[in-house]
């Protein structure tokens, strides 16, 4: 028996490709092309640094009311932690502490089974149908929690609020997390359905639609029970999560309802060409409700087309996934980058 018995054992998540150069189209993380809203820029600059000597604000408060406020909920409804993927984690934590299995998609984000493994959670991988569309009856079962994103990844594909009612309907002993990181690009939230189900947890993210990435944002949405749990999960691991600065800058974001909207508007126009454009070479792209493309050629390997796009600069994800290794997931980057990509996949597939 060696000390190295008892390292963790553990398939961590992968994330994008970052290379290590400047000058590349990045289309494989699904950030935001377009900076952040101006105010979150100037909270930033005007940040009086000398303030960084105490603590922040312990539960975001002054994030937890702006967002509140947009949603018409009240404070005790919101929880906020460091992107979505800290949120789910500990809502992972908070929530899934039965013998039975958790259940979700197969094809869905990768990170929940890691967080299952690293926390003991017993789970089982529920098949999307041949067009990756999620079965709400397939959820009709015993389970120890229900995990949804909607939209989907790396499916793109979104779903109504009557989808979500079916799930939440069959399932009133569990709770449901509705995974709500692209719903801006034209999904449907189920924030609307809080009210009628105090076991739905919404969780969003300022990663996508706010350009924020790289502040690393996320919340949950969710009765005051709910939102409880996961404080005192929190508590019992890490009392002061979001920064100052982040804080400060968050609350600029969501006051500039009028950027973030025409920033969405911008990235779904893009998306639509893009759509059009790779359905004319090819490709069978799924409808998207998100900033990315899920796309597969009728000839040409997924792979292939991915290495060649590196030789020009385009950097897009690949996954090696049973089911989905010879799609390519593509983000909707500005139009200039979109069009260096359809110029590069233009010269590839003739
Ligand atoms: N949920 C889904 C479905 C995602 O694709 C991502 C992005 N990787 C996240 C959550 C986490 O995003 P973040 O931590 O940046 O909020």
């Amino acid at each position: 028996m060696s000390w190295k018995d008892n390292l963790i054992k553990i398939e961590p998540y992968v994330a994008g490709e970052q290379p290590n150069k400047t000058d590349f189209i990045k289309l494989n993380a699904n950030e935001n092309p377009y900076p952040p809203a101006p105010g979150v820029i100037r909270a930033i600059e005007q940040f009086r640094g000398g303030s960084l000597k105490k603590y922040p604000d312990a539960n975001a408060k002054p994030l937890a009311d702006a967002l509140a406020k947009r949603f018409g909920l009240n404070r005790e409804n919101v929880f906020l932690g460091n992107g979505s993927d800290d949120v789910l984690a500990l809502c992972f934590r908070a929530f899934f502490n039965s013998d039975k299995p958790v259940i979700y998609p197969d094809i869905t984000y990768s990170f929940y089974p890691v967080w299952c493994d690293m926390l003991r959670i017993p789970y089982e991988t529920i098949p999307v149908d041949e067009s990756f569309n999620i079965n709400a009856a397939d959820y009709k079962r015993s389970n120890g929690g229900v995990v949804i994103a909607n939209p989907n990844a790396p499916t793109s594909i979104g779903r109504g609020l009557d989808f979500m009612r079916e799930i939440l309907d069959a399932n009133p002993d569990s709770v449901v997390i509705s995974d709500e990181a692209y719903v801006d690009f034209g999904g449907t939230s189920a924030v609307p359905l809080l009210k009628e189900y105090e076991n739905l947890v919404v969780v969003q993210t300022f990663s996508k639609s706010r350009s924020m990435a790289g502040m690393r944002i996320g919340y949950a949405l969710g009765n005051s029970e709910i939102i409880s749990a996961l404080y005192a999960a929190k508590d019992s691991y890490n009392s002061y999560p979001l920064d100052s600065v982040a804080i400060a800058a968050g609350v600029a974001s969501v006051e500039d309802e009028e950027y973030f909207t025409a920033t969405i508007k911008r990235v779904m126009a893009t998306r639509e060409r893009l759509t059009n454009e790779l359905r004319g070479m090819g490709f069978d792209v799924a409808d998207s409700s998100t900033n990315f493309l899920f796309a597969e050629h009728s000839t040409y390997r997924a792979k292939d087309i991915q290495e060649y796009l590196k030789t020009r600069d385009i950097y897009v994800r690949y996954f090696s996934k049973k089911r989905i290794d010879n799609r390519l997931r593509i983000t909707i980057g500005t139009d200039e980058e979109i069009d260096a990509l359809i110029a590069a996949l233009r010269d590839y597939i003739r």
